[in-house]
C-alpha cells in the first residue's frame, strides 16, 4: 500500500539519531516537498517536482502545513495512579519536594494509591493520558514502573504498561524503576529492599515476559546512593535491561559518571551537572535527557542544556510525565519550554524530541528520523514551519499523525492563525 503526501511546505528530515551538538541546529529542511509512504516505511521523499511515479497511491493534500517525524517521549512515569494536587498548593505555600517526602507524602502517596489500584484501574486511568499524548504528535513513549515497590506491584505496573501498548496505535517501551525510592515496610533497610527486588527469579520474568526493556534507579538524597544505584543497575544490566538513570537532579550526587561508566543509554535530569560530568559524558555514548517542565512546575533550577549542546552533545527532551513533580503531558509545550527556559532554538527542540529522543531508547535506526528506509512515523502540522509549532505555546496545531504508515490520528481544520 502507498501513500504520497504532497503540498508540503516545509519537510524536516531529521537525520537518524544521536545528532550532537551544532548539527542539532541545521536538520535538512525540504521546501515544497512530498513523501512517499511505503506500507510501514518511509519509501521517498524530496521535492514535490520530483516525486517518482505513483500510481495507485493514496494521494493526500498537507496543504502547506509541515512534516516532521512522530515524537518520542524518552521519560514518563505516565502508568501512575491517583492524583498529588493537594501537594500542589502545599508547594505554593513554600513546602519543598524533600520537606513533603520527609513528612510522608510526595512519592510515597503515588505509592499507596498505585498497591491499592487494580491493574485494571491503572490501564483505565493512564489511557486517557496516551491517548492526548498521541494527539500531540507522539508516537513512541517509555514509561517506567517504580510507584509499586514490590515485586507483585512493579510487575503489575509493567503488565499495564504492555496492556496500554496493546490498546493504542502508541509504541510504549516499559523501564523497571524499582529503585525510585525505598517502601515504608523497608525504611532505613535499602540493601534488603534492593535484595527483593532484585531477585533473579523476578528479573528473569521481566526480561522473559518482555516488559521492560531498560532499568532506572533515583539516585538522590533521601532515595538511593551512589554505591545502591550502582548495585541496582548492574545487576539489571546482568540480567539484560539496559541502563538508564534520574541524575544530579535535586543535588549533585555523582551519578551521571557512574551511569557513563556502566554503559546507561541516558543519563536523565542533569539539572546540577558540572564541567567534569560533561567531560565524560562527552566521552561516552550516553545520551543527556533535560526535562524542563519538571523545573517548570517545581520552580526549581534548569538543566544547562545550551552548554551541554555547545559542548557537542546529543542532547533529548522529554515530558517526565508525573504526578508529583510535572503533571505535563504535552511533549510540544516542552519544546516551548526548551526555548524560554534553556535558549534551545525550535529545531534544536525537535531533534532533540525526535533523533535523540530515539537514540534515548535505542530505537535511532527505526524511529525518530525521516529517512528512507525508517518507519513511517510521521507527524502533520498546519502551520508553515517548526518555529510557528513552538511559537504558538500551547496550542496543538497537529493535522494528521501516522504510526508505520497508518493513520492514527487525523484532526479537522485545526489552521493556526
Ligand atoms: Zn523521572
Amino acid at each position: 500500500m502507498k501513500t504520497l503526501i504532497q503540498n508540503i511546505t516545509q519537510l524536516v528530515a531529521v537525520p537518524p539519531g544521536p545528532v550532537a551538538g551544532e548539527a542539532m541546529r541545521r536538520p535538512p529542511i525540504v521546501e515544497d516537498a512530498a513523501l512517499l509512504i511505503e506500507d510501514d516505511h518511509i519509501a521517498w521523499f524530496g521535492y514535490r517536482s520530483d516525486a517518482p511515479d505513483h500510481a495507485g497511491a493514496r494521494v493526500i493534500d498537507a496543504r502547506g502545513g509541515t512534516l516532521v517525524p512522530g515524537l518520542v517521549d524518552c521519560h514518563t512515569h505516565v502508568v501512575h495512579a491517583g492524583s498529588r494536587a493537594d501537594e500542589f498548593e502545599q508547594r505554593i505555600g513554600g513546602a519543598s519536594y524533600i520537606e513533603i517526602l520527609e513528612a510522608g507524602g510526595g512519592i510515597k502517596s503515588s505509592v499507596r494509591m498505585l498497591r491499592t489500584a487494580s491493574e485494571d484501574d491503572l490501564v483505565a486511568q493512564s489511557l486517557p493520558r496516551v491517548r492526548r499524548m498521541l494527539e500531540c504528535g507522539v508516537t513512541t513513549i517509555e514509561a517506567k514502573s517504580g510507584y509499586g515497590l514490590s515485586p507483585e506491584h512493579e510487575l503489575k505496573t509493567l503488565r499495564a504498561i504492555r496492556r496500554i501498548a496493546a490498546e493504542t496505535p502508541v509504541e510504549m517501551i516499559g523501564t523497571y524503576l524499582a529503585a525510585h525510592t525505598i517502601p515504608p515496610e523497608f525504611a532505613g533497610r535499602p540493601n534488603e529492599y534492593l535484595d527483593q527486588m532484585l531477585e533473579s527469579a523476578l528479573l528473569k520474568s521481566i526480561v522473559d515476559e518482555g516488559l521492560a526493556e531498560f532499568a532506572d534507579v533515583f539516585c538522590e538524597r533521601g532515595a538511593f546512593d551512589l554505591e545502591q544505584s550502582r548495585r541496582f543497575l548492574g545487576a539489571c544490566k546482568e540480567a539484560g535491561l539496559t541502563p538508564k538513570i534520574h541524575s544530579e537532579q535535586i543535588t549533585r550526587t555523582g551519578a551521571t559518571a557512574m551511569a557513563c561508566e556502566l554503559g546507561a543509554v541516558s543519563a536523565d535530569h542533569l539539572e546540577f551537572v558540572n564541567d567534569d560530568d560533561i567531560a565524560v559524558l562527552k566521552r561516552s555514548k550516553t545520551i543527556p535527557v533535560v526535562l524542563p517542565g519538571c523545573s517548570f512546575f517545581l520552580g526549581s533550577p534548569v538543566a544547562p542544556a545550551r552548554k551541554l549542546i555547545d559542548a557537542g552533545l546529543p542532547v533529548a527532551l522529554a515530558t517526565d510525565i508525573n504526578p508529583g513533580s510535572c503533571t505535563i503531558e504535552s511533549l510540544p509545550l516542552v519544546m516551548s519550554m526548551a526555548a524560554t527556559m534553556l535558549k534551545m532554538t525550535p529545531l534544536e527542540s525537535l531533534v532533540a524530541c525526535t533523533a535523540n529522543a530515539a537514540a534515548a531508547v535505542c530505537r535511532a535506526d527505526r524511529i525518530g528520523a525521516i529517512a528512507v528506509g525508517h518507519q513511517a512515523d510521521l507527524v502533520l502540522l498546519d502551520v508553515p514551519n517548526v518555529n510557528r509549532w513552538t511559537y504558538n505555546v500551547g496550542v496543538n496545531p497537529v493535522a494528521t499523525v501516522w504510526k508505520a504508515g497508518r493513520v492514527v490520528v487525523e484532526r479537522g481544520d485545526r489552521a493556526v492563525g
